[in-house]
């Protein structure tokens, strides 16, 4: 167990640390306990060793003492004979001063006391309150290595040790008792002089000492619970990373995180020996445990990280690449200069590096030098400051599909440089600095929206940073109406015949409710296409919502059921003719969006007022299948065809009254329909009979797990500030998706599992699959599975849930983590109320699923 500075520093905080100890000793485990100095001590060394004065270094020794005699005093102890000796060396060495042992091997052994002083204070600490703790000198068990390339500096203060396991030294540990105390960051050469470790000294020392005693495991206690998706400073929505391999935690903390040095888990692989990360103040969160790899998890992205201050160098040679020995002149030059590379991009006349800043010491005089002796080989640019954004996670080449949003993200920004790594590990891009502290948060929501990040695999993702230490309140999951108050329900009907479609209408009620909340909209349309059960059209009815159609059969089912005076739209798209005839003969206002119509059909619509369909040249949402914009879809009246069509509009008497555009489906970004809206009405400007605009659906909701909800009242404040800007249009919505997603459930039954690749992937079958809901199979869309039956039982394996139809694509969910199943099980299949029922289909002629209310 390995505590660092501040932990050591108080009386309460060793308080905490004899705890903690002790709770392992109930476990039955022996403990070796590995300290930092206090706090401000090892500055404190550094200073005095600094020190040319021989009064002013002696000062600096009885001030240091101080600090531990203060220590002692709170914990009403004397003065150990331990420290008292530790404390008279340092008195002595700063008497001394350098001069017998030389410089460096002097400040080494000057700066090696604050770990001695601290562990020598705990162990006494640790045995008056009850635990017998023996105090061990790192430096008998420690050795350092001699490497090549090492200077003097670099042997004393940047020491490495070869740490294989020593039964000897856990035989000696034996026989002196249970709970031992020493040092982090010293050991001792070859000559018998005292070493420093260098940076994360503390947390290596832990990690050499878990690997000679191949211990059960390595505990690092911290002041926070382990290693997050994202820097939890720029991304409060970070999740806690609960078990990673050595290789994707090593990536994590040399590409950004701070928790864990890097070096601290190379010592642990070969022996096999896990390292717990903990947070001291909160010993009841799970931490981040890092071990050997573990097959059984879903491919994810595990964590993006930022590190700034990279600098590029870009060298630019014609026709010099293929000469032997070219690439070995250019990184001479970096050698020379004492310059590490990190990245390399190649080309045919470029090649292109990086620097980092972390790895060398990066000064203006330093690039100058290098950039002016490159420069007698090559064209050199400097590009600076940059940031680097890498995605970790193993496997990272089979998850590229999954990262199209975010490689999109890329698209809009200068990207300077792209690497993979050999190991398949990361992707890193080389962006300029500014961009990075907007960019990262809204990467991280769209690895978890892409479900490139696996935020539902409980056993690999923990809470949010900001629930975990947040003071802000985090929203609870949305439509937890399944999961608890009518739970017991759905079970009872889950027993009965299955598969069926559940609703709950008070869930369509409140979202129809949080809609009405938006000021700026004059009036709402439900585009019933989402979900036509008729007591769904008759609820949002009673909010006041009038309905959208796309064809005859809707508008007759929404017509049987709802008042005459609720609105009807009817947008029809490439219809036939009789469609827009009857269309013609109803209430429901009409729209138009192709020439076709007005050339061919003019007749029909003389007098008529229509709305305008336009396709205003992109389209958005969760799934290519889903943009309704651009060229590449067949919606709209392209922009450039309205001088067109308006003079077609004239001809026959037709009135444009709307103009009306929806650009897709799933979306969850506030500032879209703020844009829609100021296109729509600039235009709307040039025509003059305009007199409301219709701003389209695509209402997103959340479907994986700490995805972001739609910020309805952001929302709002953009159509307000559009809407001021052009008060004399009606503002219009048409939502589907929105009001019916959450409040639908399908339930259905286990009939049996399947292992294949020896047990590695497992099935579990369903009794429905793609023809009760096509969504996963059409859009890859996520829906959340959990079994209902066990739906407080650890989920432990991971399952590709599918369903009984004659297709490789019958999958309703692919690598999920459930509990144990058995036949009959209830399963539930989540957010089914928009986009479900209306698209199943008699294929297999297997029995469609009959649709039950919930009140
Ligand atoms: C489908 C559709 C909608 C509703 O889309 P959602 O994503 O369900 O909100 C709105 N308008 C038109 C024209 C549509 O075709």
């Amino acid at each position: 167990m390995k505590f660092g500075g501040t932990s050591v520093a108080t009386l309460p905080r060793w308080q905490n640390i004899r705890e903690l100890v002790a709770s392992r000793r109930a476990e039955g485990a022996r403990v070796l306990v590995v300290v930092s100095a206090l706090t401000g001590i090892t500055d404190a060394l550094k200073q005095m060793c600094a020190q040319e004065d021989k009064g002013k270094r002696i000062e600096a020794a009885k001030a240091i003492a101080q600090r531990h005699y203060d220590l002692l005093d709170h914990m009403q102890l004397a003065v150990p004979d331990t420290l008292d000796a530790r404390l008279t060396e340092l008195a002595q060495l700063a008497e001394d001063g350098p001069s017998q042992l030389g410089e460096l091997a002097w400040a080494a052994l000057v700066q090696a006391h604050g770990e001695l002083m601290s562990s020598a204070l705990g162990a006494a600490f640790l045995t008056h309150s009850g635990l017998n703790t023996q105090w061990v000198d790192a430096r008998d068990c420690l050795s350092a290595i001699a490497l090549p390339n090492q200077n003097e500096r670099t042997k004393l203060l940047s020491a490495m040790v070869e740490a294989k396991p020593d039964p000897a030294l856990n035989a000696r540990l034996a026989e002196l008792g249970d709970v031992f105390i020493t040092q982090g960051f010293i050991a001792r050469e070859s000559q018998g002089r005292t070493v420093l470790l260098g940076r994360g000294g503390s947390d290596t020392s832990a990690s050499y000492f878990g690997a000679l005693l191949k211990a059960q495991r390595v505990e690092i206690w911290t002041d926070v619970a382990g290693m997050f998706t994202a820097n939890p400073r720029q991304v409060p929505s970070a999740r806690l990373l609960q078990r990673l391999d050595y290789e994707e935690a090593q990536e994590i903390a040399s590409t950004g995180a701070k928790v864990l040095h890097p070096r601290c888990l190379s010592p642990l692989r070969e022996p096999r020996v896990p390292l717990l990360i903990k947070d001291t103040n909160r010993p009841e969160l799970e931490g981040t445990l890092i071990g050997p790899e573990v097959r059984e998890h879903a491919p994810s992205v595990k964590a993006i990280s930022a590190r700034k201050g990279i600098t590029l160098v870009s060298m630019e040679s014609v026709g010099m690449w293929q000469q032997v020995g070219f690439l070995a002149d250019v990184f001479a030059q970096f050698k020379q200069h004492g310059l590490s590379v990190d990245m390399i991009g190649s080309a045919e006349t470029n090649v292109t590096v990086s620097l980092d800043p972390t790895e060398n010491l990066l000064d203006s005089d330093a690039l100058a030098a290098l950039a002016s002796d490159l420069a007698k080989v090559c064209r050199v640019k400097v590009i600076a400051p940059c940031a680097a954004i890498t995605l970790v996670g193993r496997g990272m080449r089979s998850m590229l599909h999954t990262l199209s949003t975010v490689l999109a993200e890329f698209g809009q920004i200068r990207v300077h440089m792209i690497s993979q790594s050999s190991n398949n590990l990361n992707l890193t891009f080389v962006v300029d600095e500014n961009v990075v502290d907007d960019l990262l948060p809204h990467l991280h929501e769209l690895l978890i929206t892409a479900g490139a990040l696996r935020t539902d695999d409980s056993a690999l993702f923990g809470p949010s940073w900001q629930a975990l230490y947040g003071t802000g309140e985090v929203l609870p999951p949305a439509a937890s109406w399944w999961r608890e108050e009518r739970r017991a329900d759905l079970l009872k009907i889950g027993e009965g015949a299955t598969p069926r479609y559940v609703y709950h209408l008070p869930t369509v009620r409140q979202q129809a409710r949080e809609l009405k909340s938006l000021a700026a909209v004059d009036r709402l349309h439900y585009a019933v296409k989402a979900n036509t059960h008729p007591a769904i059209l008759k609820a949002l009815a009673e909010e006041g919502f009038g309905f959208e159609c796309v064809s005859p059969g809707e508008l007759k089912a929404v017509m049987a059921v709802v008042p005459e005076s609720a609105p009807l739209l009817f947008t029809p798209n490439f219809a036939p003719r009789e469609d827009y005839e009857w269309g013609l003969s109803t209430r429901a206002t009409i729209s138009l969006d192709s020439l076709y119509q007005l050339e061919n059909w003019g007749e029909l619509f003389r007098g008529k007022e229509v709305v305008l369909r336009l396709d205003l040249g992109r389209g958005l949402g969760h799934h290519e299948k889903v943009r309704t914009g651009g060229s590449g879809s067949k919606f709209g009246l392209p922009v450039e065809q309205l001088d067109t069509f308006l003079r077609l509009a004239d001809t026959h008497g037709v009135t444009v009254r709307g103009l009306h555009a929806h650009l897709g489906s799933g979306i969850l970004d506030d500032s879209h329909w703020g844009e829609v809206y100021g296109q729509l009405a600039s235009l709307a400007e040039r025509i003059g009979s305009v007199t409301f605009l219709d701003i389209g659906g695509g209402l997103g909701v959340p479907s994986h797990p700490g995805e972001a909800r739609l910020d309805i009242a952001a929302l709002d404040k953009v159509l307000r500030e559009v809407k001021a800007a052009y008060p004399h249009y009606k503002l219009w919505m048409e939502p589907g998706r929105y009001l019916v997603a959450d409040a639908g459930v399908l339930i259905t039954k286990v009939t049996q599992t399947k292992g294949k690749g020896n047990g590695q992937i497992r099935y579990l079958g369903v009794d429905t699959g793609m023809n009760s809901l096509i969504r996963p199979a059409l859009y890859e869309a996520w829906h959340e599975i959990v079994n209902l039956t066990r739906l407080d039982e650890p989920a432990t394996a991971l399952f590709q849930v599918v369903g009984p139809i004659c297709e490789s694509g019958d999958v309703l969910g692919t690598d999920r983590r459930l509990p144990e199943p058995q036949e009959g099980d209830v399963m539930l299949v989540a957010q089914a109320g928009a986009y479900g029922k209306v698209m199943s289909s008699p294929y297999n002629l297997r029995d469609e699923a009959e649709e039950i209310i919930l009140e």
